[in-house]
């Protein structure tokens, strides 16, 4: 008895800074999250030490009066809600009415703030939750909140920071998605009295990318075309296929404007790039997803981190798709490149130097071409029947004939939906890198990367028309498995022999294999099945049945793709190129490295100091 006591205010709200405040970037978070909501047009940011030392957030947003002001700072004191049925739908960032306390209770924290219109504004000070000073103070319209000695009175929490570094790149981060989030609001941040960036107020999303993270970037970006869900609005800007990062720190996501962690969301990124991504690597994305307020949940993680989804399966399906179509316009962007005549050399030194000796000097090349005419080819038109020459085994597992050839319909088919190619191949470098022309400028083309991407989709529309060919095993292989997955084999029996393999049970925990794709070149099949399993696990149960199908192809293809070095006749190189922009995802193999790489005449002409 008599053992519960009711904590004082000042520990309670210690206790919930252990949530929110758990490093010099949430406090960040926090105050700009604060004046976001305020209607701030701009947000200065100073930091010192990491944040450790002082972290200082300066708005012109509506401030408050000092009633407000002395109220904020208790527990569960908010303007931002005034019921449980406005927690429903939350549209502000803001809302649990817990930051400010928190944050003060844990540091030496300092509040000035006035309304526009009001004579005079207000200035708190609190010490380690206490309110020292409450007093008039002649501030600039908005708020200005400064927090100094962060964690002071509970050294263990201090003991868990990182180096300032480290805090400072956390807090630089927290700021690049506040900034990215909210472009029309500018943005700066001092580090240690150097100006690290000042982003100007009113700008579009790529000027706001531009800015942080520069124009050589934002060139690789597509943005992206929505693919008109009636519940989740999707914008932004993603990835070229190909473009990839180590880390996942410029693959940004806001829901509502609230930037989130969502491992649903970024599932559902990678599925929508699937092959044109490399693994292990991150895709760059700007998106946005804008939803009904009542459709997502914003009450999950203390700090806001994360939401719920009403309907996961359906912002999920969103985005699949709409990165898939992005993707795929993108594609038709590229395509365009290639259908343009090539510019005759005379047109394109149109800005050329009215030096005449420089001149008969630009057009020298032209004169070495002409000397070896089996080198430089024009091509133009549409597809013809030639394909680029398929490996004999491939070819004997797809049952193609000889020549490599699909069934005439489809090649009618293929032909008919193929844009008129327009480039000239200038010769092949190192025996791996194609070099061409088109109406941009100089393409290079990995034909090794090029004919897996190509044998992969061929096999990829094999596997969708006529189910995958199998080839039975000389010895029928047993093998057994932990109960889990033993039950996860019985209810995916369907889905695995509909994927070439066949599988059956035998017995409790024991499964026996008899067939397997024909075009993968297994030696040990438990072993196999075992990989298959753990694939087909980690991606999910909606994840469908074509996808591990694909996985499969993709390693096999990489086997049996040309060697790098393989010397192609010239014929063959030029089959390589059309059947490659013939492809689906022409720009990256199937592991999602680059196969061309575009240099612009533009770009040659400020790297010789034509243009700047
Ligand atoms: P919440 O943001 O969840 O409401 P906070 O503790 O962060 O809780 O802030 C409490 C209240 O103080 C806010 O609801 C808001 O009315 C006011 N406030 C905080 N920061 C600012 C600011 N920068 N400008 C104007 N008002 C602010
Ligand atoms: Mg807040």
């Amino acid at each position: 008895m008599g053992r519960i006591r009711l904590l004082p205010e000042t520990v309670a709200s210690q206790v919930a800074a252990g949530e929110v405040v758990e490093r010099p970037a949430s406090v960040v978070k926090e105050l700009v999250e604060n004046s976001l909501d305020a209607g701030a047009r701009n947000i200065n940011v100073v930091i010192r030490r990491g944040g450790i030392s002082l972290v200082r957030v300066i708005d012109d947003g509506c401030g408050m009066d000092r009633d407000d002001a002395l109220l904020s700072l208790e527990r569960h004191a908010t303007s931002k809600i005034r019921s449980a049925a406005d927690l429903q739908a939350v549209a502000t960032l803001g809302f649990r009415g817990e930051a400010l306390p928190s944050i003060a209770s844990v540091s030496r924290f300092r509040l000035t703030t006035r309304e526009a219109r009001a004579i005079a504004g207000t200035e708190i000070i609190v010490n380690g939750g206490k309110i020292d000073v409450a007093r008039d103070g002649g501030e600039a319209p908005g708020t200005q909140v400064e927090v100094r000695s962060l964690f002071y009175n509970l050294p263990a929490r201090r003991k868990f920071l990182r180096s300032e570094n480290t805090e400072s790149r956390n807090i630089e981060h927290q700021l690049h998605l506040q900034a990215i989030g909210h472009p029309q609001i500018g943005f700066s941040l001092i580090r240690d009295d150097r100006m690290l960036f000042q982003l100007p107020a009113a700008v579009t999303l790529s000027d706001r990318i531009r800015d942080l993270y520069g124009a050589e970037l934002l060139q690789r970006l597509v943005e992206i075309s929505d693919a008109a869900s009636p519940k989740v609005r999707i914008s932004g800007f993603t990835g070229q296929a190909g473009l990839s990062r180590q880390a996942r720190t410029q693959q940004l996501v806001f829901v509502n404007g609230r930037a989130i962690e969502s491992s649903l969301l970024t599932g559902a990124i990678r599925e929508g790039y699937h092959t044109a991504l490399m693994k292990g690597q991150y895709p760059v994305t700007f998106l946005f997803l804008e939803l009904d307020p009542a459709a997502v949940d914003v009450n999950v993680h203390p700090a806001k981190r994360e939401v719920r989804f009403r309907d996961p399966n359906g912002v999920r399906e969103a985005i699949v798709r709409c990165i898939q179509q992005t993707l795929e316009t993108a594609r038709a962007g590229w395509q365009q490149k290639f259908r343009a005549p090539v510019q005759p050399p005379a047109a394109v030194s149109g800005r050329r130097a009215p030096d005449l000796t420089l001149r008969s000097e630009v057009s020298a090349p032209e004169e070495a071409h002409r000397e070896l005419p089996h080198l430089r080819v024009a091509v133009a038109g549409g597809a013809d029947s030639g394909r680029a020459p398929v490996p004999e085994i491939v070819r004997q597992a797809l049952r193609l004939d000889s020549a490599g050839e699909a069934p005439a319909l489809k090649q009618q088919q293929r032909a008919a939906k193929a844009p008129q190619q327009q480039f000239e191949i200038i010769g092949v470098l190192s025996r791996l890198y194609v070099l061409m022309e088109n109406a941009d400028g100089l393409v290079l083309v990995d034909q090794h990367a090029a004919h897996e991407r190509i044998l992969f989709e061929e096999l990829r529309r094999r596997m969708e028309e006529q189910g995958v060919p199998t080839q039975k095993l000389l010895l029928p292989q047993t093998f057994d498995v932990p109960p889990r997955d033993a039950d996860w084999i019985e209810r995916n029996l369907s889905i695995l022999q509909r994927m070439g393999i066949g599988i059956e049970s035998f017995g409790p925990d024991t499964f026996k294999i008899d067939t397997l794709p024909s075009f993968l070149d297994v030696s040990d099949a438990a072993q196999f099945m075992r990989k298959v399993i753990d694939d087909l696990k980690s991606a999910g149960n909606s994840a469908s049945t074509m996808r591990l199908g694909e996985e499969m192809i993709a390693k096999s293809v990489c086997r049996h793709a040309v060697k790098a070095n393989d010397p192609l006749r010239f014929p063959e190189v030029e089959k390589l190129i059309r059947d490659l922009l013939d492809c689906d995802l022409p720009y990256c193999c199937p592991h999602g490295r680059p196969t061309m790489i575009q240099i612009s005449l533009a770009e040659l002409e400020k790297k010789f100091g034509r243009k700047v």
